[in-house]
């Protein structure tokens, strides 16, 4: 899923300060299940903004509700009416659900309440790792389901480095080194012959480094009206 944490409240009311009518979105998808910005978020975000605002004696008016989706149209035609009502819309969806709101409502004004950061799982109750960085062209295969792009801090095709000691990355003592995992889970599953092929230099232009990505599904799209 995607993980993102909430910004520091006096970098929000920074952002919202010359709206009068704020609307607070909350996103009921992958920001609700990292609690960063789910309907309880957007209620207690909308509750302290309205407090906080009220004691700097200059008191905004805050609304709240929260779609299922951000980065779906149709959600978004939920709250059409709420959004033209706001002067500013302060979306606690990640990254796209905040430019989804400002493609989609192209008059209004709309702020992020989220920093979005990674793509990753709760390895425990309150912390959330990164496992994936959406390169675009998987090799889960060949490293026995963990990804050095990910989770080895120089990315390498071929490691450990020589940083790797005691099972740790030389970036800190807390971080797991990624080859190290991977040498242990192939040795584990009898398929350390994996590691004698060296990998070629990754071709990134799946990556970002070729510019804005776009997938296409023929098969999913429907018929324009001259068909
Ligand atoms: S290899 Fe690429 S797609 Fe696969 S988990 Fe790693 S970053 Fe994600
Ligand atoms: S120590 Fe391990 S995880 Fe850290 S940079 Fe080197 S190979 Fe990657």
């Amino acid at each position: 899923m995607i993980v993102a944490e909430q910004k520091p409240l006096q970098e929000i009311k920074a952002l919202i300060s010359n709206a009068q009518n704020v609307l607070v979105v909350g996103c009921g998808t992958c920001v609700t299940v990292c609690f960063a910005g789910g309907e309880r978020e957007a209620a207690i975000l909308a509750a302290s903004l309205r407090m906080s605002t009220r004691l700097d004696g200059k008191p905004q008016e805050i609304r709240h509700e929260t779609v299922q989706r951000q980065c779906e149209w149709e959600y978004l035609d939920q709250i059409a009416e709420l959004v033209q009502q706001a002067d500013i819309v302060l979306s606690l969806g990640c990254g796209i659900g905040v430019q989804a709101i400002a493609e989609h409502f192209p008059q209004k004004w709309v702020v992020p309440g989220l920093n979005t950061t990674f793509l990753g799982l709760p390895s425990e109750q309150g912390v959330w790792v990164e496992r994936c960085a959406a390169c675009g062209d998987c090799i889960l295969g060949l490293t026995g389901g963990i990804c050095p792009i990910a989770r080895c801090s120089k990315s390498l095709l071929n490691g450990p480095c020589g940083g790797s000691e005691d099972g740790h990355c030389e970036i800190s003592p807390d971080t797991p080194c990624a080859w190290q995992l991977i040498y242990d889970r192939l040795l584990s599953m009898d398929k350390l012959h994996l590691l004698m092929e060296i990998q070629p230099p990754k071709n990134w232009r799946t990556s970002r480094d070729g510019g804005p990505r776009k997938i296409v599904r023929e098969d999913l799209r429907l018929p324009t009206k001259e068909e």
